[in-house]
């Protein structure tokens, strides 16, 4: 069975983002007490390992013990690009370092309720996605960009266990702020590749290549 995968499901309107800690624009935000429940906490450690994991096999050593990820649901924090509702968020400090990584309760319960369905599809769950945006704000002070890899005519081709998945398009970097809910896992690889600094494609044909997948001509 083909299907196609849009990386952009511009429904999903939460963003995630970033917002100086402490005293700003008359806003005054303590770092909230986490609320994360075993299931929640197990599938933050899992995803945190993963990344880890996916680093140290290019090299990348990252020590992320010291970024506390706190679960809130919490919807009142306003961001520093002046949004509430927020997915993830980085608190950081005046030297524009993170303190913490906030992890909203919501995509949580469809992660966890969607967990066996996402494995068969071989999604990447939305937290994982959120996660790795926010280590890109608060460990690598990146911030938010918006490049689409496309070319005339081609799409990447992924063939999976049960189903072949084809992508027209891609975002450069999990630091597109438009960009959907769901990434395949296939991609994981590039994504962190990206976000840790090791490699950074520029053109669609480069994340084939990276991910070890093929370019076929796109359906007219
Ligand atoms: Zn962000």
């Amino acid at each position: 069975m083909q299907k196609t995968v849009f990386l952009f499901l511009l429904a999903v309107s939460i963003l995630s983002c970033n917002r100086p800690f402490g005293a700003i624009d008359g806003l005054d935000y303590e770092i909230p007490d986490d609320e994360s429940t075993t299931e929640e906490r197990q599938l933050i450690n899992e995803i945190k390992a993963d990344i880890i994991q996916t680093s140290v096999s290019f090299g990348i050593k990252l020590d992320l013990d010291k970024l506390p990820i706190i679960v809130t649901s919490r919807q009142d924090i306003v961001t520093s690009e002046g949004n509430t509702g927020f997915n993830g968020l980085c608190f950081w400090d005046q030297n524009k370092k993170g303190k913490a990584i906030l992890l909203n309760k919501a995509p949580f319960r469809y992660d966890l309720y969607k967990a066996e369905s996402l494995k068969k599809a071989e999604l990447a769950p939305q937290t994982f996605h959120t996660l790795l945006h926010e280590i890109g704000h608060c460990y690598f002070g990146r911030e938010h960009e918006s490049q689409i890899l496309q070319r005339d005519g081609k799409q990447i081709t992924i063939h999976q266990t049960n189903e072949s998945y084809n992508l027209p398009f891609v975002t450069t970097s999990v630091m597109d702020n438009t960009a959907g809910s769901m990434i395949p896992y296939s991609l994981k690889k590039y994504y962190v590749a990206e976000i840790i600094g090791y490699f950074r494609a520029s053109s669609l044909d480069e994340v084939a290549h990276f991910i070890n997948a093929e370019m076929t001509d796109r359906p007219e």
